[in-house]
């Protein structure tokens, strides 16, 4: 494990007062390097670190290197593999299953064209593998002739839950204060400074850090975002299969399936999936500022954004058999999660022009969880006014703004 000597804060004379609204993944990594660059960090969250009514709902997410969505975002990739790692050493457990990443596809398919583009131009490690070699090496998987899998050595697993309850417990033990139950319900600037109303009471800061995920145009209404909501349904692993059951993270890139993605959970025992038509409708509420309360459908630790169709366990129990076996077909659960989309699918970073020391981290569109360490480097470098090179240009909130 790397030490976590990198996310000791920096001193200075002064320290600027931020506030960070928004505890999912974007705002718990945008406080930590904002407390590592030497602001005095406040966080309010409205439910409390590691709820699971948010986008960074549920155990885990998939961490992939080769990325289909740009090569551009390697780099990103990169750095925010090491940060995982310093946040690992901060939580003093793993939260990153490495053991690679499976994409399965035609070899001239766009999405594994475009991975291979970043395996080449970045030198990173990759194996394509024939349909026999696939099948040998990783025996639950059926793929269809003609087909190759991509394996990603870097790709993985990431655990939300664990990341995010470390991250709030080394900036509550580091001093940042932590305001949680209770929405933020308006800000007002000001010349000097931004006031922060929540429960009632009023608070200046010097800049304002808005991390509320699919919630943001209830506070930026004038952003462009549109809420989603997909479903995921988890399945247990057969008893005859549990002694051999291994299983890396896989993405199927071929429209003609209908399973998208699956994730082996950490215990071992089930593997949650994802189906092409796990898009659920979102409610007319969401659509306009995702109001809260979503747990209409509570279940447990897992509650989610409410109910499921029961069309998305029914389409699973007949689509997984033509991809996987040593699965039940039945789903044990399924969960449904809103995201924020951007129009483009590029996160949000960066001043919302207009409104001095106000800034946006935002629109992570169903991908930035495993880019969340650098972006929320990138902006606490805006934040603290130390940013601003062409990288932070590509994710500016001025790109949809006259
Ligand atoms: C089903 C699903 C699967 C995904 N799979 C992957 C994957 O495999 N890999 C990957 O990289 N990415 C994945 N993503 C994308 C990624 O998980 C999300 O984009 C990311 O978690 C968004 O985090 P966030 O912090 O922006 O939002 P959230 O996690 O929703 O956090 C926003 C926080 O702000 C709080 N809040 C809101 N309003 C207020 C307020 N007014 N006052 C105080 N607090 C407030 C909320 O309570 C919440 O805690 C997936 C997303 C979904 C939905």
């Amino acid at each position: 494990m790397a030490s976590a000597t990198d996310l000791q804060p920096a001193t200075g004379p002064s320290q600027a007062h931020v506030a960070v609204i928004g505890f999912g993944i974007a705002g718990a990594m945008a406080a930590l390097a904002l407390h590592r660059a030497g602001a005095r960090v406040t966080v309010f969250e409205q439910f409390h670190a590691g709820h699971d009514l948010g986008a960074s709902g549920g155990p885990s997410r998939m961490f992939r290197m080769l990325y289909h969505e740009g090569q551009h975002y390697v780099p990103l990739l990169l750095r925010s593999r090491r940060l995982w790692s310093h946040v690992e050493a901060l939580a003093g457990q793993p939260l990153f299953l490495g053991g690679g990443a499976l994409t399965i596809g035609q070899l001239d398919d766009p999405w594994l064209r475009e991975m291979l583009v970043c395996a080449q131009n970045y030198d990173l490690p990759h194996e394509i593998l024939t349909r026999d070699e696939a099948l040998t090496r990783y025996p639950f998987h059926r793929i269809a002739p003609g087909d190759v899998a991509l394996l990603d050595p870097c790709g993985g697993i990431v655990l939300v839950k664990e990341t995010l309850r470390a991250i709030r417990d080394h900036l509550l033990h580091q001093g940042v204060q932590m305001v949680e139950g209770g929405p933020v319900t308006d800000l007002c600037t000001g010349a000097e400074s931004i006031t922060v109303m929540q429960g009632g009471k009023a608070e200046g800061f010097d800049r304002v850090l808005v991390a509320t995920g699919p919630w943001l145009r209830r506070l930026l209404p004038t952003l462009p975002l549109r809420i989603v909501k997909v479903a995921s349904s988890f399945h247990a692993v057969t008893a005859g299969a549990a002694d051999s059951f291994r299983l890396p993270p896989t993405q199927w890139v071929s429209e003609s399936r209908s399973v998208m993605a699956c994730q082996p959970m950490p215990d071992g025992a089930s593997v949650k999936f994802f189906l092409r038509g796990g898009f659920c409708p979102v409610e007319e509420n969401a659509a306009e500022h995702c109001t809260v309360p979503f747990a209409s459908g509570k279940r447990g630790d897992h509650s989610g954004a409410g109910p499921v169709p029961d069309s998305i366990p029914r389409d699973a129990e007949a689509a997984l058999p033509q991809v996987l076996t040593g699965v039940e077909p039945r789903a044990q659960s399924a969960f449904a999660y809103y995201d924020g989309m951007t129009p483009d699918t590029i996160p949000l970073i960066g001043p919302v022009s207009s409104e001095p020391g106000l800034h946006v981290l935002a629109g992570y569109s169903l991908h930035g969880f495993k880019l969340a360490p650098a972006l929320g480097e990138i902006a606490a470098a805006g934040v603290m006014g130390t940013g601003g090179d062409s990288l932070s240009q590509r994710f500016s909130p001025g790109r949809f703004m006259p």
